[in-house]
């Protein structure tokens, strides 16, 4: 372990490293034991960084845009140098495999601000037009120019999964676009995230530009949603969540990026790869033990390929070591809580009651630690509660049909739609099922995406899109300023 449990973690409020008057353990879902403390944000260290990024912000979003993405490539630079020291405590606070932590927890967090190092000109003028004389004036030319301007303080809430990547996703385009930013991150790791903002105040941020608090329950970030000082909340988590956000911002009009959860379909059509879409689907289970809003844990199975569809998952599950994350050939680690454990067992369970049958795992491997085996649930109907509820968890269900447009109607019926997959023997094919599902983003024969896509949520999944330089539009209004041709 590179990390000492009594090391002192701290909130950044105006430029200043504050202390908190109580603290909260954070728990290695591997081991049960406590991995630190992580300070305890009071409601008024809420405001203070509402006021703090305030303060920061006239004077951050005059700076040329090519000054804040200097900094920001500053920071990638050091983050590269930085962020593999930080591994064991991802690990150790979200029970990552080493895998995942290699390969997804860090590196994309480097992506995200390796992408908006560059200026770009989001900018754009409007084609003079020729105005007839009103009683505002005389006839003429009128020329308008389109400009994105920062949305001003923004808050970033997010949830456990991906604390790091997550918050990059978001601070790095609001920062680009001269908004000045609140980092809150989930409750249940906030200490790499904490450790992450020392290495980005040391880039040389002016004081209140970057904020951090952290709480182990609402009220800190209730606190921000309420603010009138914030003028846009960026929240990643449960759509729960997102709906009460959005009510209790609309009080202050708050602008919002909603990310939330998802139900992933899978189509597999009679002529597609099984092994490849097996392998794919194996990925919820191997993937941060399915808690990925994106991972694919509603199948939709052609009634041919069923039965062997069925047959070589449960043969994947059974192969895949469950264990401590740190060892290197566990592919399987814990849940994050003993309370997000719970609930997945719980949902199985219930699932079972209303007709389910456990074709492989469904239980919780004999040993300390907060895991559930990979879990395959047969016997469902579409409208079955375990196809609708998202688990967050290494449960996939599977579901079969007989023709192409019920394969899209049960993706369909859905209240998400946020990634969605097609296997399909022939390109075209998959690309026209594709279009046909109302899911924000669709992978065809594959599972990876185009890091600079856009990416967000049909329906309950959510509002807005990132990434690329839809990141730059999401943190920006749109202002028009119009003027007569001389
Ligand atoms: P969550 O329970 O919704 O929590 C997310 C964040 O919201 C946490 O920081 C939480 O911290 C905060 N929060 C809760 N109540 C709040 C309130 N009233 N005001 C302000 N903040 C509040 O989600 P989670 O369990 O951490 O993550 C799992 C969910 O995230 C899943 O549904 C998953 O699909 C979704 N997710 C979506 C995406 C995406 O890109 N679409 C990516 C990853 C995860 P406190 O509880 O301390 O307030």
């Amino acid at each position: 372990m590179s990390f000492n449990v009594d090391e002192d973690y701290k909130l950044l409020i105006g430029g200043e490293w504050v202390p908190t008057s109580a603290r909260y353990d954070i728990i290695d879902p591997n081991t049960t034991e406590v991995v630190g403390h992580a300070p305890e944000a009071s409601v008024q260290q809420a405001n203070d960084a509402a006021s703090a990024a305030k303060g920061a912000l006239k004077s951050w979003r005059a700076t040329p845009m090519a000054e804040r993405c200097a900094l920001l490539g500053k920071a990638a630079d050091l983050l590269a140098r930085r962020l593999p020291a930080l591994a064991p405590l991802v690990q150790a606070e979200t029970g990552s495999t080493i895998n995942v932590a290699e390969t997804m927890q860090l590196p994309a967090c480097l992506e995200r601000f390796n992408y908006y190092r560059n200026p770009q000109d989001v900018d754009e003028p409007l084609k003079p037009y020729a105005l007839g004389a009103t009683a505002l004036g005389p006839a003429g030319l009128q020329n308008a120019m389109v400009y994105r301007q920062p949305v001003g303080v923004v808050a970033c809430i997010t949830p456990y999964n991906f604390p790091i990547t997550n918050i990059a996703g978001k601070i790095a385009p609001a920062l680009a676009m001269g908004n000045t930013v609140i980092i809150k991150p989930a409750p249940q790791d906030p200490l790499a995230v904490i450790r992450f903002v020392e290495i980005l105040d040391e880039v040389g941020f002016p004081p209140g530009v970057i904020n951090l608090i952290v709480g182990s329950g609402p009220d800190a970030g209730s606190a921000l949603v309420d603010s009138k000082l914030v003028n846009m909340i960026s929240f990643t988590g449960s759509s729960l969540i997102g709906t009460r956000i959005i009510e209790q911002g609309g009080k202050t009009m708050k602008r919002n990026l909603m990310e939330l959860g998802g139900k992933g379909a899978l189509i597999m059509t009679a002529d597609c790869n099984v092994a490849n879409a097996v392998t794919a689907i194996a990925s919820v289970w191997a993937f941060h033990s399915g808690q990925i809003c994106t991972a694919p844990t509603r199948v939709i199975v052609h009634r041919s390929i069923y039965q062997q569809t069925v047959d070589r998952l449960v043969a994947a599950a059974k192969a895949l070591k469950v264990g401590d994350a740190r060892e290197r050939d566990t592919l399987v680690g814990p849940l994050v809580t003993k309370t997000q454990r719970d609930r997945v067992v719980a949902l199985i369970e219930r699932g079972v009651a209303e007709g389910a049958t456990v074709a492989v795992g469904g239980d919780v491997p004999d040993r300390v630690g907060y895991f559930v085996n990979p879990t395959l649930l047969v016997d469902v109907k579409p409208d079955d509660f375990v196809v609708q509820e998202e688990f967050f968890g290494p449960v996939v269900v599977i579901v079969p049909f007989d023709d192409e447009d019920e394969a899209v109607d049960i993706a369909n019926n859905s209240d998400y739609g946020l990634f969605s997959y097609v296997w399909c023997g022939d390109l075209g094919r998959g690309l026209s099922i594709a279009r046909q599902l109302e899911s924000g983003n669709v992978a065809v024969n594959g599972v990876q995406s185009h890091p600079q896509a856009p990416f967000g949520g049909f329906k309950m999944s959510g509002v807005g899109r990132d990434r690329g330089v839809f990141g730059l539009h999401a943190y920006s209004e749109v202002q028009a300023v119009n003027w007569p041709a001389v």
